[in-house]
């Protein structure tokens, strides 16, 4: 062991010795792996080793099958055998909502590019697996690239490999403290301190404890899991082929063959947390005691799907602990305030994905940017909030238990909520508020007036639809109000301020009293955000976008900061309504002290309206003459009083978001995770034309240039009309050109004002036309579609404008 390597990975298990590897092969040579015990010593070693590529989260499928075909790879670079046995795998239908939806998945795939999949029935289902009862299955999903490994052969390969590249591997050795230094970090192990620029958590059962060593509180948690692996099993000693790795959803278990029996894994109904706050550091190889009791009901199903399980008795049992975040993806990336620190931990899955999260993390570490959106599973997607400790019991809870349950889109789960309320919460859940959680806030999706109203889970139009109708109706006809305490404010000021912002921002800033949209780019040129920028004319500015992205946005604009510039989350403390609709305007003349009709499209002042000092620009996200106002916190339940009364005799009605993002897809307005992801870059998106290309610099110019001076992207961003019926797209389904795939859906809704089914997609640029005919999958049936012109209703924007 040296006194100083460049990175020090701390964890050997799965995920550690992949970003080990990755570092070592994308060109780090000074790096070395610390592990406590030996290599496995975490979850790694008892993991059941199965691999499948499919997920229902479309990137985190691509961050598997980018494992998945890794494996021989490391295989032949290591020289180790990592006991691959691809024996294809069956994902199971046990309801008609779930063999729809698995149809619909099995499109979402294509999407991506995983083309190695096709949907079968029962009878082939049984022909592939002949230990399986079809009983109850309505049909499956067979894919080429899944079947198992050998663990702990997994993970030597990964080390092996590595070491072949230049890294070191540092056994019996734990990181007892983390001290941010400089340059970096000191690393005090129990063989010496090292000195590191960089430092990875890759310790899985542990990575709250090597999280806590930095001041970092990681939303993370153990769970235990159970498997058990058969006696022989008679069938199949007598087949000449090893029976796939299947997924019975309906079931909650998993089962491959082992030798001549079966491993069948479960996900419990009933989870169990283990050491929330990590594992013990004297926790060796030993396992938790077997409780068949408490999965008695998945037991039961998974021996009646297996019922030669009901001859044979189990060989073995496994009970260990694995880590989960809140939504069950993993926590990779940089922590603002902590540069050099890097995490890889909550890898619930890690022989699936523990080679996509190295590679993208070797690359974010080397290249300052990961090369495929990564959103999904950056540390950043969480703030401060999800560190308490009972939202992280419930959330990595919830998704245990569900994680093979089918969450309909339309779904709004219970867990870790209500935790964040705007003011106005109890008023307006009064008024018949139906409510969804983004990053822990409630936010209002519609106002049902009937009592006792239950919007039905559905991969179609729910039962929501009209209510929804009706809101985008009195929007465009007389006035809506939303709520928008939901969305992220930042405010920048000091002398620097607009330096700053005309170097982050590709955009021109906004002149004073005017607000300006603002794509922001990655020095490659890809998208960073799709923000609004606000000059107040006093020396400060506010930068809105989503809120869900505020400790992402954040960490970006501390990893840029420099002169004299303040930036300050100011989300919590401002909140607000938007009025939007032909009648909007009149509702502010009765209020507003001042003249608000002066107010120009895109302008932004301080404002009086009744009691409350506000501040409001004029846009509107629905396309219609609209006002954003802000208040503090402490103003919004007033406010909102005093708007509705004004509003009353022209027709006020207060709108949730399910009507906005149909009021806005029929202005083809794009939004954050559909049209514009950091995958994406501003010429795909239409986001061009806010560049100033004029200005001396801003960050991702050079790239921009040279995409504008080039070919023009492959893809670009269109609007279609789809002859749906009683689906609409959501997003990811493939588009189709006499039947070769073109592009796919960005996002999709009903267009209630203009009565058409429309969606948002990237298709090849030489479609990119006007009128081209297509066809899209819609929760798996073929649908026709036809390009049309952006922005379907009031093209010209003079709503907007009036
Ligand atoms: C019963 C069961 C079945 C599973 N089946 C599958 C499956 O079929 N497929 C699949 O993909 N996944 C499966 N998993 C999950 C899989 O085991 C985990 O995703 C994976 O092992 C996580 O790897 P890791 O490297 O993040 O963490 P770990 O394997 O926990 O490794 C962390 C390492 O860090 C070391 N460490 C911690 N703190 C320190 C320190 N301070 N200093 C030095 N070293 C330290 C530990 O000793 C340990 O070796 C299963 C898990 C269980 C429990």
């Amino acid at each position: 062991m040296k006194s100083h390597y460049q990175a020090v990975v701390i964890g050997g298990g799965v995920v550690g010795t992949s970003v080990l590897y990755h570092l070592a092969k994308f060109g780090w040579k000074d790096v070395c792996l610390v592990e406590r015990s030996v290599l496995t010593a975490g979850s790694s070693w008892h993991a059941a080793g199965g691999i499948h590529a499919l997920n229902a989260d479309p990137n985190i499928a691509s961050l598997q099958a980018y494992t998945i075909d890794l494996l021989s790879e490391i295989e032949r670079e290591s020289g180790q055998n990592i006991g691959l046995h691809m024996t294809g795998g069956i994902t199971l239908a046990g309801t008609p909502d779930r063999w729809e939806w698995l149809q619909s998945a099995y499109r979402t795939f294509q999407s991506i590019g995983i083309d190695d999949c096709r949907l079968i029935t029962p009878q082939e289902a049984k022909e592939l697996c002949p230990i399986m009862s079809t009983d109850g299955i309505l049909g499956g999903m067979w894919a080429d690239r899944e079947g198992y490994i050998d663990t702990t052969g997994t993970v030597h390969a990964y080390a092996g490999a590595a070491r072949k590249h230049g890294a070191e591997v540092i056994e019996h050795n734990r990181v007892l403290e983390l001290n941010q230094t400089a340059s970096g970090w000191e690393v005090v192990t129990e063989k010496g301190t090292i000195h590191a620029e960089h430092v990875v958590n890759a310790a899985g059962l542990w990575a709250k404890q090597v999280g806590r060593m930095a001041g970092i509180e990681l939303p993370v948690s153990p769970l235990n899991h159970h498997y058990l692996i058969s006696d022989t099993i008679p069938e199949l000693e007598d087949l000449d082929f090893e029976v796939p790795m299947t997924v019975d959803l309906e079931g909650f278990t998993y089962m491959r063959q082992d030798q001549k029996g079966i491993l069948l894994g479960i996900y419990e109904i009933d989870h169990q947390h283990w050491n929330m706050d990590g594992a013990p550091w004297d926790y060796g190889f030993e396992l938790q005691q077997e409780d068949p009791d408490r999965i008695e009901k998945e037991l039961t199903l998974g021996f009646e799907r297996y019922p030669a399980l009901q001859e044979v008795g189990v060989k073995t049992w496994v009970n260990g602990a694995f880590t989960f975040s809140p939504d069950g993806n993993p926590l990779v990336g940089p922590v603002r305030g902590k540069p050099g620190y890097w995490c890889a931990c909550a890898v619930m899955a890690g022989f699936l994905q523990g080679g996509g999260v190295g590679k993208s993390l070797a690359e974010w570490m080397i290249h300052g940017e990961p090369e495929a959106d990564v959103f999904g599973m950056d540390v950043a997607r969480y703030g401060d909030f999800a560190g308490n400790k009972q939202f992280i019991k419930e959330t990595t809870g919830q998704f245990y238990t569900r994680r093979f349950v089918m969450t309909y889109p339309n779904e709004q789960l219970p867990a870790g909520r209500p935790m964040k309320m705007a003011p106005a919460y109890a008023d307006m859940t009064a008024a018949g508020c139906q409510w969804g959680a983004s990053w822990g806030l409630e936010v209002p999706l519609y106002f049902a007036a009937i009592p006792d109203f239950a919007e039905k889970p559905s991969l179609k139009r729910s039962n929501a639809h009209d209510i929804v109708a009706a809101e985008c109706k009195n929007v465009r006809e007389n006035v809506g109000l939303l709520d928008i305490s939901g969305f992220s404010r930042f405010e920048v000021s000091g002398a620097g301020a607009a330096a700053w912002l005309d170097h982050i921002m590709a955009s021109k800033l906004p002149a004073p009293g005017r607000a300006r949209l603002a794509p922001m780019l990655s020095p490659e040129g890809r998208m960073k955000g799709d923000l609004t920028v606000f000059n107040w004319g006093d020396g400060t500015y506010w930068i809105m976008g989503s809120y869900y992205l505020r400790a992402w946005h954040m960490r970006w604009f501390h990893d840029h900061l420099g002169g004299d510039v303040d930036v300050k989350d100011i989300s919590d403390a401002m909140v607000g309504f938007s009025l939007a609709g032909p009648n909007s305007r009149k509702v502010l003349e009765k209020l507003t002290e001042g003249d608000i009709g002066a107010l120009p499209f895109m302008g932004c002042g301080g404002f009086d309206i009744g009691l409350h000092r506000v501040r409001i620009g004029r846009l509107s996200v629905a396309g219609e003459l609209g006002y954003e106002i802000h208040c503090p916190a402490v103003h919004h339940i007033a406010l909102r009083k005093l708007l509705l009364a004004a509003g009353a005799d022209v027709g006020i009605g207060e709108y949730g978001f399910n009507a906005l993002l149909s009021l806005r897809l029929e202005k083809s307005f794009g939004i954050w995770s559909a049209e514009f992801t950091q995958a994406y870059t501003a010429a795909q998106t239409g986001m061009d034309r806010w560049i100033a290309w004029d200005k001396p610099a801003f960050v991702g110019k050079e790239a921009a240039i040279q995409e504008r001076d080039g070919n023009g992207p492959a893809q670009r961003l269109v609007t279609l009309h789809v002859q749906a019926q009683d689906a609409d797209a959501s997003g990811y389904e493939p588009v189709w050109k006499d039947g070769k795939r073109v592009g796919f859906v960005t996002s999709g809704g009903y267009g209630h004002t203009t009565d058409m089914s429309l969606a948002m997609a990237m298709v090849d640029s030489d479609l990119a036309t006007e009128g081209t005919e297509l066809s899209v999958h819609i929760v798996g049936v073929e649908r026709k579609c036809t390009i049309i012109a952006p922005s379907p209703y009031d093209p010209r924007g003079q709503a907007m404008r009036g």
